[in-house]
């Protein structure tokens, strides 16, 4: 299995470079057709003003027919690619559906165990649980 990586960040709906001593991850999303027309790519809508993304909307359309889909839903039907490095020293890649668990964990800086959203895979090796966390504000 090889996993064809994106070339533009346009292609994608999430994109994401994770590392440091123990672990190496890469992860995508990528757009996926409306369903409707199937002629475009779903994407956030445009300002009119300004013809950029609105990279904050709370719903995906489609430039040809207008078609809207709430984020969350149109989310939890795209698949997730992962490319990884685990800290037992095992490379591989996985895709599986792109949906965040609502996991606890403690926040180190301030010692409260805090509700956080990750895309949780396992380590096709040693079973080590990996998560994507997604990124704190
Ligand atoms: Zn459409
Ligand atoms: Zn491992």
């Amino acid at each position: 299995m090889s996993l064809e990586e994106p070339k533009s960040m346009d292609e994608c709906v999430y994109f994401t470079i994770r590392a440091d001593e123990k672990l190496k991850t890469k992860a995508w999303v990528l757009k996926e057709k409306c369903t409707e027309c199937e002629k475009s790519l779903m994407g956030k809508p445009k300002d009119p003003k300004t013809g950029r993304a609105k990279i904050r909307a709370s719903e995906y359309t489609c430039e040809e027919c207008g078609h809207t889909i709430p984020k969350e839903e149109y989310e939890d039907t795209l698949t997730i690619n992962i490319k990884y490095t685990c800290g037992c020293g095992h490379s591989d890649e996985i895709s599986m559906p792109f949906q965040r668990k609502r996991v606890q964990r403690l926040n180190e800086e301030t010692g409260k165990k805090q509700a956080i959203e990750t895309i949780r895979f396992e380590c096709s090796k040693c079973g080590e649980q990996i998560d994507i966390t997604k990124k704190m504000k």
